[in-house]
């Protein structure tokens, strides 16, 4: 297959946190947008791609697999393998899943199949859980393929060419109001 799986992320959580760090799109500093209410911690490194926009008016988010935590802002080569299918709040929010590409201990990890059910359910659990604490609901209708998470990651590179002028000038509430009016981007 080529390499088209192999992508830049963008750590803003560190695997193990709680705190909810997230780069700011206009000024590019990372902000803690707050500590997770509850006992919880990211069970991966988590990040998003540069240059796409989902339905939350968010980068693409990925979550990915790693053994040693790193740094808010620093970027990682994901080896993306599927995705996981999330409905935050009423709204289509996708996280592309993955491991390390240049993690040794991940070179056997090449499919979803290669994941070890338990690292998938901990994972699923964390996203149905992370905002009990919050009272909002998270809903998952199961994983995405390698195939279905390519296509989501060029719809999303898509949706920002259309709207990146708006985002630069801070139009991103006005746009996820026009989004819920025409009822796209929900789940
Ligand atoms: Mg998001």
């Amino acid at each position: 297959m080529a390499k088209d799986n192999i992508v830049d992320v963008i750590v803003e959580i560190p695997k193990g946190s709680s705190n909810k760090y997230e780069v700011d799109g206009i000024t590019g500093r990372i902000i803690l947008d707050r500590v997770l209410y509850g006992a919880n911690f990211y069970p991966g490194e988590y990040g998003m791609i540069e240059n796409t926009l989902d339905w939350d008016g968010d980068p693409l988010d990925v979550i990915s697999l790693c053994t040693y935590p790193t740094l808010p802002g620093v970027q990682v080569s994901v080896r993306i393998l599927g995705s996981i299918k999330m409905i935050d709040a009423g709204e289509i929010d996708t996280k592309l899943f993955g491991v390390f590409n240049d993690d040794p201990r991940f070179s056997d990890y090449q499919t979803l199949k290669d994941v070890p059910q338990h690292l998938k359910d901990e994972i699923e659990n964390f996203f149905l859980q992370y905002k009990a604490l919050q009272n909002k609901t998270v809903k998952i209708n199961g994983w995405g393929t390698l195939e279905e998470a390519i296509e989501e990651l060029h719809e999303c590179k898509k949706r920002f060419i259309e709207y990146k002028d708006r985002l630069d000038k801070g139009e991103k509430d006005l746009i996820l109001q026009e989004w819920k009016d025409k009822g796209i981007g929900q789940g």
